[in-house]
């Protein structure tokens, strides 16, 4: 059984190979490559060498063999992914501005994703379970993938594992109201938060980030706030500290924040301290963002490692 289980929405992403051209003209699409936050993770997580499982939802298509069969090749068990006959796989297209800023169109609530559900969530599976990850995105595809997450953490609690939440929920798409609400059972027994910035406001109701972050280690949690180029700062009960990251070219952002919370939940499992586990995080989300796709840079465990030896780590 594995030691680290994630669940939620699997899609592909086909995105523009032009930058500045908007989704309402024609043009030429580079893709599909395999996406969906929680597969991200997962995936990352088993190229880190962690053991690694996946509970999610894809059409009969080869849009779903296709993300399906890479988590596989990369180790992670997909035995708990499912092929719904009659539904086609959930995709992304993505539009890229020179401004960095991104623009989506999802099919995503209507597609195979959206049919995840509490039945998909066996108790059996989490005997083994260390860590659950859980992505605010998984939390807001359907009432379906919902409760199938929230079953996920009754569980992992019972078990006595540990519980892990990213909120990566846009309040330019969803309100903050709304992201509150549907984390909050999360949030309530979570161990770790892994938010970017405007996120963790968004959770907290706090405009200030670090605050925020603050408020939420004062409750016992360990936070990872994640800046982007920048690196990330760790909160927790007792202590505060702010972790550079290293200089890579960026070419695709996209994942990086899902990459970053792989390298620190498994370096947390192995039992590194807070500074180590976010020097290793910050090393796989920098290298996750060189190359094209959301999971075409997802570094291996030797890259990761041979890039904090060269910094003296
Ligand atoms: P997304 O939601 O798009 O996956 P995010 O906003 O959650 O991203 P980021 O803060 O962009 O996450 O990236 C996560 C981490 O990866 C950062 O905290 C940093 O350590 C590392 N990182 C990301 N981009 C870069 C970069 N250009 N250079 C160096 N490190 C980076
Ligand atoms: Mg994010």
């Amino acid at each position: 059984m594995p030691e680290i289980v994630s669940l939620g929405e699997i899609l592909v992403e086909i995105m523009r190979t032009e930058r500045d051209l908007p989704l309402d003209r024609r043009g030429t699409f580079a893709g599909p490559f395999p996406s969906g936050a929680p597969a991200i993770y997962i995936d990352q997580v088993a190229k880190l060498g962690a053991s690694a499982g996946f509970i999610g939802v894809c059409g009969d298509d080869d849009f779903g063999r296709l993300v399906e069969g890479r988590l596989r090749e990369d180790g992670v068990d997909t035995s708990c992914v499912r092929f719904a006959e009659g539904y086609t796989t959930g995709c992304a297209f993505v539009a890229y501005s020179s401004d960095g800023s991104r623009n989506f169109i999802f099919h995503l609530p209507h597609s195979a994703a959206g049919l995840l559900g509490p039945e998909d969530v066996k108790e059996d599976y989490f005997v083994g379970t260390k860590l659950l990850h859980i992505m605010g995105s998984a939390l807001s595809v359907s009432e379906h993938s919902r409760q199938a997450c929230y079953r996920a953490v009754r569980i992992t609690k019972e078990l006595g594992g540990l519980v892990s939440l990213d909120p990566n929920l846009r309040p330019e798409l969803i309100s903050p109201e709304r992201i509150r609400k549907i984390c909050e059972p999360v949030l309530k027994v979570a161990d770790l938060v892994l938010p970017s910035g405007e996120e963790v406001s968004a959770l907290t109701g706090i405009p200030d980030p670090e605050e925020a972050c603050r408020k939420l280690a004062r409750e016992g949690k360990i936070v990872g706030l994640k800046l982007g180029a920048r690196g990330s700062k760790i909160f927790s009960p007792d202590l505060e500290i702010m972790v550079p990251s290293v200089e890579v070219r960026e070419v695709d952002p996209t994942g990086a924040g899902d990459c970053w919370d792989a390298g620190f939940t498994v370096a947390y499992l192995e039992g590194r301290s807070l500074e180590e586990c976010a020097r290793f995080a910050n090393v796989v989300g920098a290298l996750s963002v060189t190359e094209l796709g959301p999971m075409e840079g997802s570094p291996s465990r030797e890259e990761v490692e041979k890039l904090l030896r060269s910094m003296g780590n």
